[in-house]
């Protein structure tokens, strides 16, 4: 049993991709309602892009997934054409990317690029798109919106260009949004400012919004769901406030450790770490993904794992008993 989102937008069951020898997602659930942010959070290599590929259909030429299913709005993913997928991408299902710089061409002009996808989804003409366009940059914050559609990529900052990115996926109107790292690659104060416009409009616009991020405080602060990748798996799923409350997977538990918890790390305290790295897992292999690199390791971790219910929606995969912390101080 895994956490019920009644009426997903997008609904994933046991999703299954491998690159060769390496299973990259490895039966991945999770769903996410209209008006919710679901958070994937892990380190780089545990699947978090992988997942979002695959439901946008943009893996590499040749690597299949495979699920139990794949649904937006109730709508079969996995039985579409290519062609079918494509009118729905950009359209009720858009995607933000971590580098605006590599995911906008720098051949066209801002307004060219976001007129496009009106034009092409929409059928409208180059000036509706165009007024379109100039309407959704002011809705992100930027000023003189007329003079930024006639520049091209390389004139505007970082953070201008990640708006611009948000404002293009906005374009139609979707139902659904995948942000896969947005900030990554911004400073730290335009970060802030693009966590809250993507806060903001999930709000506003009512949109599922499908979160990629390594940083926990990011977590804490945009969602009310999340979802806990390692080596390709969800091992630990649950509202924000029940993970956040009893972190039960030693993964989560270590992740936790390595920030600052306002209220509870104390001034010159060392933050913890994971010794080792996220490991490539191959396809067939049982056990725990984590039993390299986790102190509680036991005989029964490299047998099948059970997923567990720690309480209401909060589940994890792993052989120790929910109240395992508490058993551990005693
Ligand atoms: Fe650690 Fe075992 Fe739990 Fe994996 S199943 S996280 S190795 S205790």
């Amino acid at each position: 049993m895994t956490p019920v989102v009644p009426d997903p937008v997008l609904s994933v069951a046991n999703l299954r991709v491998s690159f060769g020898q390496t299973e990259a997602a490895r039966g991945v659930t999770l769903a996410v309602a209209r008006g919710e942010t679901h958070c994937l959070v892990g380190e780089s290599g545990c699947g978090k892009s992988v997942t979002a590929l695959s439901v946008m259909n943009l893996l590499p030429r040749g690597i299949a997934r495979t699920a139990d299913h794949l649904r937006f709005q109730g709508q079969d993913l996995l039985g579409m054409s290519e062609r079918q997928t494509a009118r729905l991408r950009g359209d009720k299902m858009a995607m933000i990317f971590q580098e605006p710089m590599t995911s906008l061409n720098p051949a066209y002009t801002i307004g060219s690029q976001m007129s496009e996808v009106f034009e092409r989804h929409r059928g409208a003409t180059r000036r509706q798109a165009m007024d379109r366009a100039a309407e959704l940059l002011a809705r992100v914050g930027i000023t003189a919106p007329g003079m930024r559609l006639g520049q091209y990529p390389h004139q505007l900052s970082g953070g201008l260009r990640q708006r611009v990115m948000i404002a293009m996926a906005l374009m139609c109107d979707p139902e659904l949004l995948i942000a896969d790292e947005p900030t990554t690659a911004l400073d730290v104060t335009v970060q802030a400012q693009i966590l809250r416009l993507l806060q903001k409009l999930q709000q506003e616009l009512g949109l599922a919004l499908l979160l990629i991020t390594h940083d926990l405080g990011v977590v804490a602060r945009m969602a009310q769901r999340v979802s806990v990748m390692y080596a390709g798996e969800v091992v630990e799923t649950g509202t924000v406030a029940e993970v956040f409350a009893a972190p039960t997977h030693p993964y989560t538990r270590g992740l936790l450790d390595c920030i600052p918890v306002p209220g509870m790390t104390r001034a010159g305290e060392p933050l913890g770490n994971i010794p080792g790295v996220v490991p490539r897992i191959a396809p067939g292999f049982i056990g725990c993904g984590f039993r390299d690199r986790c102190t509680l390791a036991m005989p029964e971790c490299a047998q099948t794992m059970p997923l567990r219910n720690a309480g209401g929606d909060h589940f994890y995969l792993c052989r120790l008993p929910p109240d395992w912390k508490r058993a551990a101080a005693a």
